[in-house]
């Protein structure tokens, strides 16, 4: 059986792109951050970067998936051009308001989980990079070091915490 490979989890809004208050509905309002080299540097230390991000706003309608397809193929696109493979995206389109309960939205740890599944990864050499606590509860849940970021604040600050 191949070694197990080691990931870094991303969340969206205020990792990979401006947090804008609420959902970022419009592509308009997709605003990237400029995290190429402190990404690069976590892929040159051997780590897959994966997306994990809570799209509430699908279940409430304010955007369709190929609206937030779009969005993300921009984002993969724009860090693709610096250098950064953003190698997936996983999401979770449920609101309990208005889909009930999932396994997916975040605190809960499905995203997670589905990653680790997809690309055979171990939780125990992996990281999960978010600006809210439920980004490092789910990371916790699937057995994946959570590390907790302001909104917007660059990754090149939290580089030492990842090994
Ligand atoms: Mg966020
Ligand atoms: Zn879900």
């Amino acid at each position: 059986m191949p070694d197990k490979i080691k990931a870094v989890f991303l969340d969206r809004d205020g990792v990979l792109n401006q947090e804008m208050g609420d959902y970022v509905r419009r592509f308009e309002d997709f605003h990237v951050l400029d995290n190429f080299d402190a990404l690069k540097t976590l892929q040159d230390r051997g780590y897959m970067l994966l997306v994990a991000t809570n799209q509430g706003g699908l279940a409430k309608g304010w955007y369709t998936e190929e609206e937030l397809a779009k969005m993300h193929a921009h984002l993969k696109q724009v860090y693709h051009e610096h250098g950064v493979e953003l190698t997936d995206f996983f999401y979770c389109p449920h609101h309990p308001n208005f889909t009930g309960d999932c396994d997916c939205r975040k605190p809960k740890p499905g995203l997670l989980l589905q990653g680790i599944a997809k690309y055979n990864i171990d939780p125990s050499k992996s990281y999960f990079i978010g600006d809210r606590e439920r980004d490092v509860e789910a990371g916790t849940a699937a057995g994946v070091k959570g590390i907790l970021i302001d909104s917007d604040q660059p990754i090149s600050t939290v580089l030492d915490l990842i090994l």
